[in-house]
């Protein structure tokens, strides 16, 4: 298995943070438990690609084992075989490894266990604790009872142990269609916790399962399956969310009547929700085969993959799950936190280059035609060390559409007539004519440019109120620039007028979250000019356009014969202000 991760410039490591996790195994180890071993998993199901919040899952599993110098195995949940497929099982591992996450020689499927848990599923029913069970699904449905009043056991409950085996064993032979019996717990019908009532442990799925192939037809459900692998891989902390509290006592149960020596513990902490966004795999696979996006991997969705291709860093995203923390509350954590630590990331690391996205041509009356010459620009400001380079300047430039107004109001301290402003890296200019077509559109600018202005120059210290990015026109490269904006808008921005009108369509409305898309989520520009150095730029590269954001290549579909760049995210950072 090749674990090494060479996208990555730097790995996790133990981190100085806390939790409640990581407070009780430090009372666990102090108390000796596990023989001092810390040994957790991380248990995705493959049935879809994972999201953002697996990442706080992942960081906390592997991140837990790297503090108390343990093992987190990762494991495929694949008990269900008619949702999983192989394609998910690669994405799930590449995006672990690209998180900078190892699980070295630990690469585990529940399936490995089929037979050692139909095993465990025969041993509980010669205990006299596990039952085969004829009746239909609907039938179930109504002797489980509610959450006031008690189940009523099934009529097949007290089934010798002897025919349980035998039908089980022709449950396992195939005999039997879907649905027809499935094997259930034999606990307690009368208990308050209905996760304790008799639950199915085994059912029959005459399906193929990506790995097993037809070797099955009846599958473990998760909730037996789960302690178990726990067990069978001796797993000192099972930790997940907090849905599966409630399943803790079965949990217990099996391990209790199954296991010897070392025993498993759930531990539940609460999931990650964000604003302006859905999480559940149900809702982004919609997505996907709705065409709402282009794939799982579509630089607006939450997957991991989603935004590694909008551009996000491995070390903002878990510099994210440090933030945020671990507890058992469940509440939704703010987007613009999550951007706030790329940003901070992108910061010190991206270079800083011009590009214009909506190119207004200037041209400088009094700079020599077929003349050019190369000024100095730095690289990064944040990082000494990122150099500097030469860009072209000339006397034909772009500047942005929206950096000039032929008649602007007071404060627009950008390009007008008879204003001045500085070309960053470069001179001082002043607007002196506006040229038009016959439709009266502005087609060009006429400056002037002041040649004592530029770095180093007798009049550099000269000030103007406005600073604009600008590229050469005739050394630009062409470039494709994607704009994106929130693929889904939050309940209070998306109530139209004619919801509001009827109270039941509103609350309908609300959990739709198809009707919260947000039609304006992605803007395409063909027509942008980038300084030239960009078209060597490699797929996945990242760079602050001054004054514009970051923006990141294209994986799918940058090249050096046409370069297309996705905005990962502004300039401004509503985080930061908010939080001051
Ligand atoms: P979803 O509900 O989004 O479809 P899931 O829980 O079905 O996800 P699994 O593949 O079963 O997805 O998840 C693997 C692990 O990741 C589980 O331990 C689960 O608890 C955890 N996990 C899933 N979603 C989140 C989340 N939003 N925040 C934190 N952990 C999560
Ligand atoms: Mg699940």
């Amino acid at each position: 298995m090749n674990t090494s991760n060479p996208s990555n410039t730097s790995n996790p490591s133990a981190s100085a943070s806390s939790n409640f996790i990581h407070n009780i195994i430090r009372e666990d180890l102090k108390q000796g438990k596990n023989n001092n071993r810390v040994h957790t998993r991380f248990p995705p199901e493959p049935n879809g690609y994972l999201h953002i919040g697996h990442a706080k899952s992942i960081c906390l599993n592997f991140g837990t084992a790297l503090e108390f110098n343990g093992l987190c195995n990762l494991r495929f949940d694949d008990t269900n075989p008619s949702k999983e497929e192989t394609e998910f099982v690669e994405s799930i591992q590449e995006d672990i490894q690209w998180l900078g996450f190892s699980w070295d020689d630990r690469l585990y499927y529940a399936s490995n266990y089929f037979e050692t848990l139909y095993g465990f599923a025969v041993k509980l029913i010669e205990k006299g604790l596990a039952f085969v069970c004829d009746l239909s699904p609907e039938e179930m449905r109504q002797y489980r009872g509610t959450l006031t009043e008690a189940g009523k056991e099934s009529p097949y409950r007290n089934r010798s142990v002897q025919e349980n085996l035998e039908l089980f064993q022709k449950m396992r032979a195939g005999e039997f269609a879907n649905g027809e019996k499935v094997l259930r717990a034999k606990i307690d019908m009368s208990s308050p916790n209905l996760n304790m009532r008799d639950p199915v442990i085994y059912r029959i799925m005459h399906a193929t399962h990506h790995r097993t192939g037809d070797q099955w037809c009846i599958y473990p459900m998760y909730d037996f399956a789960h302690p178990l692998s726990d067990a069978i891989e001796h797993i000192t902390h099972s930790v997940c969310t907090m849905e599966f509290e409630d399943h803790r006592p079965l949990y217990d149960w099996l391990v209790d009547h199954l296991i010897e020596g070392d025993r498993p513990r759930q531990y539940e902490f609460a999931r990650l929700d964000l604003t302006n966004t859905v999480m559940s795999k149900r809702k982004l696979r919609q997505l996907v085969e709705g065409a709402y996006v282009s794939g799982w991997d579509d630089p607006r969705m939450p997957t991991l993959s989603g935004l590694r291709r909008r551009g996000y860093t491995p070390e903002a995203i878990r510099d994210f799950c440090d933030r945020i923390g671990v507890a058992k509350a469940n509440s939704t954590v703010d987007v613009t936190l999550l951007e706030h630590c790329l940003r901070e990331d992108l910061n010190a690391k991206a270079r800083r280059v011009m590009a214009v996205l909506n190119p207004l041509k200037v041209v400088l009356i009094n700079y020599p035609e077929d003349s050019e010459e190369f000024l100095e620009a730095e690289n990064n400001p944040e990082d000494q060390d990122a150099g500097s380079r030469l860009i072209p300047f000339s006397r034909t430039l772009y500047i942005e559409q929206e950096d000039f107004m032929e008649d602007p109001p007071k404060k627009f301290f950008r390009l007008s007539p008879g204003n001045e402003v500085r070309l960053k890296h470069a001179y001082i200019i002043k607007c002196e004519r506006v040229v038009k077509n016959e439709n009266g559109d502005i087609t060009e600018i006429h400056c002037t440019y002041d040649p004592d202005t530029k770095s180093g120059g007798p009049n550099s210290a000269k000030k103007v109120k406005g600073t604009l990015h600008w590229v050469s026109a005739v050394h630009a490269a062409d470039a494709e620039i994607r704009l994106y904006d929130y693929l889904i808008r939050d309940d209070n921005e998306s109530l139209t007028d004619e919801s509001e009108e009827n109270d039941a369509e509103n609350s309908a409305a609300k959990d739709d979250f198809l009707s919260r898309i947000n039609p304006e989520s992605i803007q395409v520009l063909t027509h942008c000019k980038v300084e030239p150095g960009l078209a060597d730029a490699e797929p996945g590269s990242k760079y602050q356009f001054l004054r514009q954001g970051y923006f990141c290549a294209d994986v799918k579909d940058h090249s050096h014969q046409k370069l297309v760049f996705n905005r990962v995210v502004g300039l401004r950072d509503s985080w930061a202000k908010m939080s001051k």
